[in-house]
């Protein structure tokens, strides 16, 4: 099993911004920005959040990990689901990993948590 080590949380920064929506200071415009490929990414590799959205209350918010490293070559700043990339870990050693979340309707993301996840073992 691979494990996740060096978690960062950005869970602070993502109340701030809420906060800063709800009372006006950001329009919706600019914290619902997600691209194309962000949301598409999110449908297929990525996993239902289980709760509600934060800004447009919809369950269609999705988690979604993004992997980055030196050694991936092409597959650095993809998608990727969790299985694949205890397989990718095992294969090159230590991988970035970003957990991003992500409406499919309003198009709300946030970076949620970053880490770094090492071959297990
Ligand atoms: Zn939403």
């Amino acid at each position: 099993m691979a494990r996740l080590r060096k978690e960062v949380s950005h869970r602070w920064e993502r109340r701030m911004l809420l906060r800063a929506w709800r009372q006006g200071e950001v329009d919706r415009d600019s914290i619902c920005d997600a691209d194309f490929l962000l949301v598409e990414a999110s449908k297929y590799h990525g996993y239902p959040a289980e709760r509600a959205c934060p800004v447009c209350e919809g369950d269609t918010l999705r988690e979604v990990n993004w992997i980055y490293g030196d050694r991936l070559g092409k597959r650095s700043n993809t998608a990727r689901r969790e299985e694949e990339i205890v397989r990718i870990v095992e294969e090159v050693g230590p991988v970035t990993v970003h957990l991003v979340e992500v409406c499919t309707r309003c198009r709300w993301n946030h970076l949620l948590e970053t880490g770094t996840v090492e071959p297990g073992g």
